[in-house]
């Protein structure tokens, strides 16, 4: 189990940390703002600080077994850092950074397009949402209106807990059909744009939505009967 900052705090870029396990997967730290790859964001990358000074390129982040597993991937053929050893963790943040404003911008377009989310994907250049529904509901103009409308109110995007019970209550708030809410000891994580968008997930957002900048809509384009896929980018 890892203390996972960037939950409480999207914005720590680096931290020091213990190895408390070691296998052929990757290392576990007590404690870390490497975000694992899950929820349609890929795991962060960066580096880690040895004692000695040396600094070894951590490749991707994935998730271990447990809820609170996190595994900091090497590149292959690196000697692994012994348990116990005291490393600095430092995130590629240019790339982070651009997850979190794609991620938060997501959230806002589940609140333009009005219908059942089936998938979705952040990348460092653009993100997409997957819907069901139909082709001729999907404006692009208006799509890209309505997304540029909540980045320039500088709405606050905050988070807070509440029980699996409460959320079995309120299925609603499930927007995502693909994605089961990240539920850990009892408790979820609700993340909320302020009279925006209210749901469930484990990601890495932007604390305002003015920080996403102005957005495009690349592309729309049918994935199937129901599938239609909505690619948003910065704009250039
Ligand atoms: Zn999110």
């Amino acid at each position: 189990m890892s203390a996972l900052l960037f939950r409480e705090d999207a914005y720590l870029q680096s931290c020091t940390a213990s190895v408390t396990a070691v296998d052929v997967r990757g290392i576990q730290f007590d404690r870390t703002v490497f975000y694992p790859n899950g929820g349609g964001q890929p795991g962060d990358v960066g580096s880690l600080q040895r004692e000695d000074g040396s600094n070894l390129a951590i490749v991707n982040t994935i998730k271990g077994d447990a809820p609170d597993e996190v595994l900091h991937v090497l590149a292959d053929g690196v000697e692994q850092p012994a348990v116990g050893e005291t490393v600095r963790l430092q995130l590629d943040w240019d790339r982070r950074y651009a997850h979190m404003r794609y991620h938060t911008a997501l959230h806002l377009l589940c609140a333009v397009v009005a219908a059942p989310v089936t998938g979705g994907q952040v990348a460092q250049d653009k993100a997409r949402l997957d819907f069901a529904v139909d082709m001729d509901a999907l404006n692009k103009d208006a799509i890209e209106t309505g997304l540029n409308a909540f980045v320039a109110a500088g709405h606050a995007v905050d988070q807070r807990w509440i029980s699996d019970a409460e959320l079995d209550a309120q299925p609603e708030l499930i927007k995502t059909m693909s994605v089961s809410p990240p539920r850990g000891a009892g408790e979820v994580r609700l993340i909320e744009v302020a009279g925006t968008d209210l749901q469930p997930c484990g990601g890495t957002h932007v604390c305002n939505t003015a920080e996403i900048g102005r957005l495009v809509v690349q592309k729309i384009k049918s994935e199937g009967k129901q599938n239609k896929r909505v690619i948003i980018a910065f704009a250039a």
